[in-house]
């Protein structure tokens, strides 16, 4: 069996598909993970019982484990293209594909969907997905950490997507496996470099551009000015999140311009569609309040194209948080 999260794997497409990996092992399965590229520094932590394969790395490795497996798990993405360069590996599978996932709108490019929109996270899902199929005896406490994870880095450590009881009855159980939660909170979101540090103060203090009139906050970083505080891939998780604590921000977004593209992340409060607009006019998608996308274009063109676009969108905005208009026009 093979577990695949997404590219530029998170806590929670890790967390979910190294619980789950974990789980299948104990029961007795020989399962191994393929990510498509590298995952942060901030999770190596949860390796050791399933071997984590890169695939960009060690093709040749990873094309083998997937040649020999009846079962892949496609695990936090909702679409094929979220595997970049694993896109062909992930579509000529000979196996059963299993998706597992809580992101709305699948594409149907697997065999069996387990598609939760509900749900907190891949990892609550999953933990239901091992006692739905009576595997709950296999769960250990490094699964358990690992579930525990990405529940916590998926709701801003419990600050978001937390309404559902089911998901506290999730967390009942994985604390019975005596988890140190401030251990794991601490590797997780204590773990930076200096120089992230000092990015981020960066880009609050000199890139940050706030537009109380749209409610929106942006952020866009350069190339130059990413290797200016020796970024690596991680450095900016987070930062799209900060401007969304300015009272009367509704909408929040960070530019990362990359060698041919420009990557934006979305985050927005209340009602205010990310996916929708991240959707709609930058090929991606995502949550609600959570959604990413791209564009080929020049940064100075992407945010040209965004700020311009923001005036069609200001009825949403204002209204994002008005429960009344809610209940009339959703
Ligand atoms: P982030 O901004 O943290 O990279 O991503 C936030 C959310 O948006 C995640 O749930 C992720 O699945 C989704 N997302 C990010 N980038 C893309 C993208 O390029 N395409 C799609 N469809 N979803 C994305
Ligand atoms: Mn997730």
């Amino acid at each position: 069996m093979v577990v695949v999260p997404h590219s530029n794997p998170d806590g929670d497409a890790i967390g979910a598909a190294y619980g789950l990996a974990v789980v299948l092992r104990n029961s007795g399965r020989e399962v191994k993970i393929v990510s498509p590229n590298d995952y942060p520094s901030f999770l190596a932590w949860l390796s050791g019982e399933v071997e984590i394969i890169n695939y960009l790395k060690k093709r040749g490795t990873a094309e083998t484990v997937i040649r020999r497996s009846s079962i892949m798990f496609c695990v936090d993405f909702n679409e094929i293209t979220r595997v970049d360069e694993m896109e062909k590996e992930v579509a000529s599978f000979g196996g059963v594909k299993v998706l597992v996932d809580h992101h709305p709108d699948p594409t149907p490019f697997c065999d069996l969907m387990v598609s939760e929109p509900t749900y907190s996270s891949s990892a609550e899902l999953v933990y239901d997905l091992v006692v739905a199929l009576g595997l709950r005896e296999f769960l250990d406490h490094r699964a358990a950490e690992a579930l525990y994870t990405g529940i916590m880095t998926d709701t801003g450590s419990f600050s978001y997507s937390t309404n559902r009881p089911g998901l506290y009855r999730v967390l009942s159980d994985l604390m019975t496996f005596s988890l140190d939660t401030a251990a794991i909170h601490a590797r997780v979101y204590d773990n930076y470099s200096a120089d992230r540090m000092r990015l981020m103060g960066f880009s609050l203090l000199n890139k940050m551009v706030v537009l109380p009139e749209f409610r929106t906050a942006y952020i866009a970083l350069t190339r130059q000015e990413l290797k200016m505080f020796n970024f690596v891939p991680g450095d900016t998780e987070g930062f799209v999140n900060i401007p969304l604590s300015i009272g009367n921000i509704v909408f929040s977004v960070l530019f990362i311009e990359k060698e041919n593209l420009v990557k934006v992340s979305f985050r927005s409060r209340g009602k205010f569609p990310a996916n929708g607009f991240a959707a709609t006019h930058f090929s991606g998608g995502g949550h609600l309040n959570a959604a990413g996308g791209e564009d080929k274009a020049t940064l100075e063109e992407v945010i040209a194209k965004f700020t311009q676009l923001l005036p069609s969108y200001l009825h949403l905005l204002e209204n994002a948080d008005n429960d009344e208009y809610e209940k009339k026009d959703f």
